[in-house]
């Protein structure tokens, strides 16, 4: 579902060229379950944003759900990640003037979906968040937060999903609620997934694990 050949990604900053990634070469299974872990600047999210399609490397090939990536438009990609992907960012991005209901029913409303809001109550019940509906980000906690985050990211029953430091900001027991509901979508549903984290004991409930340091794969092991 997908494949990463020869990825290279350069940021620049000033003068300076940083070289972030390099000669990264991996595959990853339908249904399977996929980590990624590494030091803190190894590269983990910025290959995590290249694989989802949400920003461009400098050079390789990324194929998603039978698609190269590099020779679709941005429009192509979007298209692409409203039908297929599914993402959960370290720091959630809920929007803080929607309710959680709304923060996961918007994107659904966008896409033209009648079933926005019916689909929405459904994933927020089974997150554990049926008396949350009309809560505001700033008035859930951490744990709630990340899980509208998790809803929302498979309202639109993604192929894929990829979800950075899902127990980052978590305490022990929220967070293994949260991975115990992740396993369960890929258990019910088959949706890959692609999880980084700093989370050894997590990394192990994964299939396989990919470790990177200073931009490079020093290995993928199976689990
Ligand atoms: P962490 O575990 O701390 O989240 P990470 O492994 O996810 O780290 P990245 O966030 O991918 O690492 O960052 C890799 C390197 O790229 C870091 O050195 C970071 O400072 C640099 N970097 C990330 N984003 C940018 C950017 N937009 N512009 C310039 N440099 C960046």
């Amino acid at each position: 579902i997908l494949k990463v050949s020869n990825l290279k990604k350069t940021y620049s900053s000033g003068s300076k060229e940083l070289t972030v990634l390099e000669d990264i070469n991996f595959e990853i299974q339908e249904k399977e379950t996929f980590s990624i872990v590494g030091p803190s600047g190894s590269g983990k999210t910025t290959l995590l944003g290249l694989c989802a399609g949400l920003d461009q490397p400098d050079s390789g090939e990324i194929e998603l759900c039978g698609t190269n990536l590099q020779q679709l438009d941005e429009d192509e990609r979007a298209f692409l990640r409203n039908k297929k992907v599914g993402f959960v960012f370290q720091d959630f991005q809920l929007i803080p003037t929607l309710t959680a209901l709304e923060n996961v029913a918007v994107p659904l409303e966008l896409q033209g979906d009648p079933r926005a809001e019916e689909i929405s109550r459904e994933l927020l019940s089974k997150v554990g968040l049926k008396d949350r509906f009309d809560h505001y980000p700033s008035q859930l906690s951490g744990g709630e937060k990340q899980r509208v985050a998790v809803a929302r990211a498979f309202s639109n029953r993604p192929s894929i999903l990829f979800a950075d430091e899902p127990t980052g900001n978590l305490d022990e027991e929220t967070g293994q609620k949260v991975v115990e509901l992740l396993m369960d979508l890929n258990n019910a549903a088959g949706t890959t997934l692609v999880i980084v984290t700093h989370d050894l004991e997590l990394a192990q409930k994964t299939q396989r694990i990919l470790r990177l340091k200073g931009g490079r794969i020093l290995k993928t092991e199976a689990v």
